[in-house]
């Protein structure tokens, strides 16, 4: 039985295997190993994953959705046509399509995978990936830091001896890890990052720039205009990373809004970004003990660092530049199926060894016996940060006031002095015996496995009765709940993979037929519509020469190079 590697991203997903040549990309019925993590709801009732879904956001905003990603962890529903979903529902059915694409190229089915998260994803985050694995019909026993698997990918056939930092910007996350190699033996110095930044708020510098100069109030535009401006959002700033200046045109309300752009406009709206990514980068130098000096390659991974004020921002920094032999966006998946490779213990990889630690701080919270105030709660870390996994620490708390019967210990993540300003990922109560205040003693101890599961174990000291819990935390579903949403998802069908190629063209062709106007509308409509007399006839059964010319005239047609009057 295979297992699969799958790099679950916030814009794109792939999925790997762990092949005899090392690691291998799976393709969609596109021929794309990148699949957008767009889902949608198709006219016919079946579920669209992918580029098909992708075009449907700016025809269809209200039965498609992007960037769910954002959204793990919490219990956000996200409505698709008459339905809510939660986060992880929506991410199982890409994850449902990938293991399709699988099976498909192995000829047999597919029941176990790796699947990658950024580092800085908190217990609940993972529990919500893993839950979504499950939904899927994936068994998931490990997950993988985003940037460990890019690093395993990157260190494997490189130098023997090496300290690299890893710089993951991708449409929604950033993560930053340090790395040290050294004969066989790859450790990840320190991790750090930010949840909340990535490309996707680039596209929305450029949103911005263009909705204050055209007086558009954001808040109040349709749906639909606001996903065509978010698209174009993207396509100037993807311009911008090869072009000196990108211009525009789009309908609002019926007004039409046009100019251009120039990067040097873009960089400097985006300068509040740029500060952003610097916090992380420089933690992560400062835990890891090693200066900037002494970092002798930068691997540049997740499609945003494709922009040139990435690299110039990587270059200044570091005083290098950043390696760029490889391709940003598919590190991470192939380092998924390396994983896989270590997992089946291929020998391969039988002497190499990958390290991984833990990003954040685990704590709990205590009396704070340095403040005026006396009931000024402060954070009590027990793991700190970057410490190597798995791990286990404890530490000896006592009771706070007189004839205390109950501790109840709970526990936080984060960096911060004030633990309400941490996450809290759960809590565990213990019983104690009634004595003076400080003279009843309790032991906290932390374990924390490679996936990111943290084990909470309190005992008192003098009952010696231990309580003990895996966190499961409040927001994310329980087994049983997670039992009747796999039922219930079941009955979703895919849309066939068969037809992914004609869906996906139509799709774009419906799109390109939205954003245009006139009589390029009018020429787009006769295409469509002799498009799908031509794939709905029985007897064509090989369409491909039909898909080319139609997907090359579409291409002419979104480059605007085309005038449909010169007919
Ligand atoms: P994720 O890991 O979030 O799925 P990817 O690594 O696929 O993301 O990167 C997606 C992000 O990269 C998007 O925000 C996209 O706009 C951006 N991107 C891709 N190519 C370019 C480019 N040429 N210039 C600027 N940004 C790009
Ligand atoms: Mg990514």
């Amino acid at each position: 039985m295979a297992i699969i590697g799958i790099d679950l991203g916030t814009t794109n997903s792939l999925v790997s295997v762990w092949a005899q040549q090392g690691s291998e990309l799976i393709k969609n019925p596109l021929g794309k190993v990148l699949t957008p993590s767009v889902v949608g709801l198709n006219d016919d009732g079946t579920v669209l994953v992918g580029q098909a879904a992708a075009e449907r956001l700016i025809t269809h905003p209200q039965e498609t959705v992007g960037d769910f990603k954002r959204l793990m962890g919490t219990d956000s529903p996200v409505r698709l046509g008459k339905r809510d979903f939660r986060p992880e529902e929506l991410s199982s059915l890409v994850l449902r399509a990938l293991k399709g694409d699988a099976e498909n190229y192995f000829g047999f089915s597919v029941d176990e995978a790796i699947i990658s998260v950024p580092a800085y994803f908190n217990d609940i985050q993972r529990k919500a990936v893993m839950g979504a694995g499950k939904l899927a019909g994936l068994k998931v026993e490990r997950l993988v830091n985003e940037p460990t698997a890019a690093a395993l990918a990157y260190g494997l056939n490189e130098l023997e001896e090496d300290r690299f930092l890893i710089f993951d910007l991708g449409g929604g996350t950033f993560d930053v890890s340090i790395l040290e190699k050294y004969e066989n033996i790859m450790e990840v110095r320190a991790s750090a990052g930010d949840n909340y930044l990535g490309g996707n708020d680039f596209r929305d510098v450029v949103v911005q720039m263009i909705a204050q100069r055209h007086d558009i109030i954001l808040a109040e535009i349709a749906p639909e205009v606001y996903n065509r401006l978010l698209r174009l959002g993207e396509s100037v700033k993807v311009a911008l990373s090869s072009a000196h200046e990108s211009s525009y045109h789009i309908l609002v309300g019926g007004k039409l809004c046009e100019g251009r752009i120039t990067r040097e406009d873009f960089e400097q709206a985006s300068a509040g970004l740029i500060r952003s990514l610097r916090a992380p980068l420089e933690r992560a130098i400062a835990d890891s003990l090693i200066a900037p000096e002494e970092i002798e390659n930068i691997v540049l991974v997740g499609g945003a660092t494709r922009m040139p004020l990435i690299r110039r921002l990587v270059t200044r920094l570091f005083g290098k530049l950043p390696l760029c032999h490889l391709n940003p966006e598919t590190l991470v998946g192939l380092g998924t199926a390396v994983q896989v490779g270590l997992k089946s213990r291929d020998h391969m990889l039988e002497d190499v060894v990958m390290t991984d630690v833990c990003p954040y701080t685990l704590g709990t919270d205590v009396l704070d016996h340095m403040s005026a105030n006396e009931n000024d709660m402060v954070m009590s870390p027990i793991i700190e940060r970057n410490a190597v996994v798995p791990i286990s620490r404890s530490r000896i708390y006592t009771t706070s006031y007189d004839r205390q019967d109950k501790v109840r210990i709970s526990i936080f993540q984060g960096e911060n002095l004030r633990p309400e300003n941490n996450i809290l990922l759960g809590a565990l109560d213990l019983d104690v015996p009634k004595n003076g205040a400080g003279e009843e003693e309790v032991e906290v101890r932390f374990t924390y496995d490679v996936n990111g599961a943290l084990e909470v174990e309190a005992q008192s000291l003098s009952l010696k009765k231990v309580e003990r819990k895996v966190l499961r935390n409040e927001t994310t579903i329980s087994g049983e709940e997670l039992d009747r949403r796999f039922d219930e998802l079941q009955s979703i069908k895919l849309h066939p993979r068969e037809r992914a190629e004609s869906k996906a063209l139509l799709a774009r062709g419906e799109r390109i037929y939205a954003e245009s106007l006139g009589s390029k509308r009018e020429y787009v409509h006769g295409l469509l519509r002799q498009f799908e007399t031509q794939i709905s006839d029985q007897r064509n059964r090989n369409t491909l020469q039909e898909h080319e010319a139609f997907s090359e005239v579409l291409d002419l047609m979104e480059r605007s190079v085309f005038d449909p009057e010169q007919f």
